[in-house]
């Protein structure tokens, strides 16, 4: 696969899967009864559906989200993280999501960047699944 093929499987990759209202990368998505997905945190406000979704932002479908936040479920989650989402790894005060490929660059800016380790701890991280 040529680099522009795969810029261009990236970027339909983000366009799917990210969310429709804020265009971020998000793990915690809720499903309408029409099946579109946006964020757990564009969709409720304090745990309760915001007025603005009460029809589905894709396709105008009344109501097709719970009133209440639902607890995402683990599985859901997983299928973000399969489609390569992740969370920053720098702190469990970082809550950033973003694209796998983004992390270098937010690591970059991370507020919650931890100083350099040294030698004997820096084996490469992979994100935990
Ligand atoms: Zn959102
Ligand atoms: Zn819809
Ligand atoms: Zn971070």
């Amino acid at each position: 696969m040529d680099v522009d093929a795969l810029r261009s499987a990236q970027h339909h990759c983000e366009t799917l899967f990210q969310c429709p209202v804020c265009w971020l990368p998000k793990l915690e998505m809720v499903y309408g009864t029409c099946q579109h997905r946006v964020c757990v945190d564009c969709v409720y406000r304090a745990g309760v559906l915001r007025s603005e979704f009460s029809k589905c932002p894709t396709c105008n479908q009344k109501f097709p989200f719970p009133l209440y936040r639902p607890i995402i479920p683990d599985d859901n989650i997983e299928v973000q993280k399969k489609l390569g989402i992740t969370r920053c790894q720098n702190s469990t005060s970082c809550k950033t999501e973003m694209w796998l490929w983004e992390i270098e660059e937010h690591n970059k800016v991370c507020k919650f960047k931890k100083p350099k380790k040294s030698r004997s701890e820096s084996q490469t991280q992979s994100p935990e699944l």
